[in-house]
């Protein structure tokens, strides 16, 4: 059986670990040719030796403007074009609370979640234009992009930012054939994670059990998830299984930004 991206060719950020890194996996699986883009090159080398000459590594800091275009140009030089841009690389940022807040660290958290997921939207869809096709963009927000109060000041105006620039970007790029969606993912079983609250990935399911005593249950789904969670719903935004598709932030968080944590 042929994959569901057989043929297709996908930028991914943060592809050394994490949310990321089982994208990479899953999207070759599925038939995919991948640039896989980060900052950690050893992980990186690693994984470009797991997929053989199905996926290439790139040295990619999605703070610097130039460097994602060098990800969206590698894809076009390696497999000659590019059909869906993943901007997923993230990282917890500038911990200051609101009364803390300086305006480098707050510019500098922005750069990293928000700004990138724009810049790589724009040279995705630049891309897109010069090859005459369509194409599906999909940003990482968060639970965090949804309600205040997950994480720090500048991680949640970040995510804030992130669907306001899918939305908009939606708005401006689907007369052209190009969809733009973001995922918000819940508390995901990641090394992120884990540095985000302070517990060593190996104790995350006992963390998982505290939150949800701390809160009568955190979340109907009474499991931390998985990255292999947010590939999947990736898999159907960049696929042609959901062509009719822009705009949406979808939530994959176990309900936890639907239901009241207090409705036990
Ligand atoms: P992770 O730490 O496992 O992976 C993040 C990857 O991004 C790492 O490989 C890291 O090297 C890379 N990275 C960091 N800064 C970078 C930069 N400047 N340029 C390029 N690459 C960079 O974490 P993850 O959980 O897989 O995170 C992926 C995305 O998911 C992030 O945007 C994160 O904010 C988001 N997210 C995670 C959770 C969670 O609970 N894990 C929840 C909601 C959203």
């Amino acid at each position: 059986m042929a994959g569901r991206l057989e043929g297709k060719v996908a930028v991914i950020t943060g592809a050394a670990s994490g949310i990321g890194r089982a994208t990479a996996d899953l999207f070759v699986a599925e038939g995919a040719r991948v640039i896989a883009a980060d900052i950690d090159d050893e992980r990186g080398a690693e994984l470009e030796g797991v997929h053989g000459d199905r996926l290439r590594y790139r040295h990619v800091d999605v703070t610097s403007e130039a460097a994602i275009a060098a990800a969206v140009d590698a894809a076009a030089a390696e497999y000659g074009r590019l059909d869906i841009m993943f901007n997923n690389a993230g990282a917890p940022g500038d911990p200051a609370p609101v009364l803390e807040l300086t305006a480098e660290g707050f510019d500098r958290t922005l750069a990293l979640l928000a700004r990138s997921a724009l810049l790589g939207t724009r040279f995705a869809a630049q891309q897109f234009q010069k090859q005459e096709s369509a194409g599906a963009i999909i940003n990482t927000a968060s639970s965090a992009g949804l309600q205040g109060g997950w994480s720090t000041a500048g991680y949640t105006i970040g995510k804030h930012a992130v669907i306001g620039a899918t939305r908009q970007s939606a708005a401006e790029l689907g007369p052209l054939g190009i969809r733009v969606n973001a995922i918000a993912p819940g508390i995901i079983r990641t090394p992120i994670m884990a540095r985000s609250f302070g517990v060593p990935l190996e104790r995350a399911e006992e963390f998982a059990e505290f939150l949800n005593a701390r809160h009568g249950r955190l979340q109907p789904i009474g499991r931390l998830g998985l990255p292999s969670d947010i590939a999947e719903a990736a898999l159907w935004l960049g696929s042609d299984a959901s062509t009719f598709v822009t705009g949406i932030v979808l939530p994959v968080d176990g309900g936890a930004t639907s239901v009241y944590a207090g409705a036990a």
